[in-house]
């Protein structure tokens, strides 16, 4: 049986946070950076004397690093449930690892994508062959405009890049549709799941897709580490992605220009000396939401719809919603963006931050082509969007104080005297 979800307080859950769960500041921008687990911190804590470079010292805290530092590859392995032969690289976050991804395709792969992703995910690919899809506003439509325009590629290797869940809505893309109509046209999928992966959690085997990319500091654990997980064979033969030590097995120089035999294992992208506290930081946390997942999907899953309830309650609040002819998703993550008519939304994030202590994120949330889009369909004058996102540091007060703010603001119109400064409104 479904035990209740957890009450007033983040520390009232089983996976304690550093910070969040305060109860004067609601923070509701876990889309952007996630607090700490406890786990983690304690986790750190005790690394912190033994930490060393790793592959390089003969000393026992460089085998302890060493140890670590490889053995959080296999915990990454299981977080994701990756095949076998998959390869871990870590990288510093998702920007970085599809950055690799994007350097690491054989010559001429035809990259297929659509238009709304998140800029990490949207910006790294170079070619004559890459194809944005205006994003449909049906996943049906969605899976079928994939299928068209992966028909249209030339022959060769092609790759579909796709967001698990979207940044700006929380909505989730069918992956696992479109990694079958990938597999139909003998192309390759990569998954931006650094919104997918804490909350969700990202099956590579069930979604049955090829690369997975994720950042640490939105799986609560700190900044710094993330992963490009996935089938090895086009990184084992890319360039190096760096090049420096760790990255090379033998150099050579013939007094003009040093050669390398670069290695074939994930440390060919890792060179210098890599984040180890950073590495471990994020296996540790990925470990424990994987074992608290169901108290994860509970959690968040009563804070949306209390969420969702709330601000349809709010005079002039329009939703954004990139699959607005589906409806409302019942899987989607914890995000909610929209806009309130007539009323400035970086005005609005000002006001909610110095009048009512909640951290929310307005703009267009480094995903400009999506947002401008969505915030066109709802009709209003407004340029920009608020955004409200949830995570393991929210409680039901924080919610109800955004949706009483919202309603007490609306009530009031823009009278609060803020003046803009540096672009940012203060009070
Ligand atoms: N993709 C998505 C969907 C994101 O939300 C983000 C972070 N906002 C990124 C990629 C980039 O992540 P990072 O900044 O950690 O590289």
């Amino acid at each position: 049986a479904a035990e209740p979800v957890p009450a007033v307080t983040g520390s009232a859950l089983r996976v304690p946070l550093v910070t969040g769960g305060s109860a004067t500041y609601a923070n509701l921008d876990h889309a952007a950076s996630a607090p700490c687990l406890e786990r983690v911190r304690d986790a750190v804590e005790e690394f912190l004397p033994w930490y060393a470079s790793v592959h390089r010292g003969a000393g026992f805290a460089s085998q302890v690093s060493t140890r670590i530092y490889e053995r959080t590859r296999n915990v990454l392995r299981r977080f994701v449930d990756a095949r076998s032969g998959d390869t871990v690289i870590f990288t510093r976050n998702t920007t970085d690892a599809l950055n690799l991804l994007a350097r690491s395709l054989p010559r001429n792969t035809a990259v297929v994508q659509f238009d709304t992703e998140h800029h990490a995910a949207l910006l790294p690919w170079r070619g004559p062959h890459v194809t944005q899809i205006e994003t449909p506003r049906t996943r049906a439509d969605a899976v079928a405009a994939v299928d068209a325009a992966l028909a249209r590629c030339p022959v060769g290797p092609r790759l579909l890049v796709v967001t698990g869940a979207s940044n700006v809505t929380g909505e989730l893309f069918p992956v696992a549709e479109l990694a079958a109509v990938a597999r139909e046209h003998g192309a390759r999928i990569a998954v931006d799941a650094a919104q997918l992966a804490p909350h969700r959690g990202v099956s590579v085997r069930e979604l049955d897709v090829d690369y997975v990319a994720l950042s640490g500091h939105k799986l609560y654990a700190p900044f710094g580490a993330g992963a490009l997980i996935g089938r090895a064979d086009w990184l084992r033969a890319a360039p190096p992605y760096l090049a420096g030590g760790g990255a090379s097995r033998l150099v050579t120089t013939d007094g003009t220009r040093a050669g390398a035999v670069w290695n074939t294992g994930p440390e060919r992208h890792e060179a210098g000396s890599p984040n180890t506290v950073g590495v471990y930081a994020l296996g540790v946390a990925c470990a424990e939401l994987q074992h608290h997942r169901d108290e994860v999907l509970r959690h968040e899953a009563a804070l949306l719809d209390r969420l969702r309830t709330g601000l349809a309650a709010v005079p002039g609040v329009a939703e954004l919603r990139l699959f607005d002819e589906d409806g409302t998703d019942p899987q989607a993550v914890g995000t909610v963006s929209f806009v309130v008519a007539g009323l400035d939304s970086g005005w609005l994030a000002a006001v909610l931050s110095a009048e009512y202590g909640i951290g929310v994120r307005d703009g267009a949330f480094c995903a400009h082509v999506a947002t401008r889009r969505l915030i066109g369909r709802t009709g209003t004058e407004v340029s920009q969007a608020l955004r409200v996102s949830i995570g393991l540091g929210t409680t039901p007060e924080h919610v109800d104080r955004l949706v009483l703010a919202l309603r007490q603001v609306v009530a009031r119109g823009a009278r609060w005297d803020y003046a803009r400064q540096d672009g940012r409104w203060t009070p």
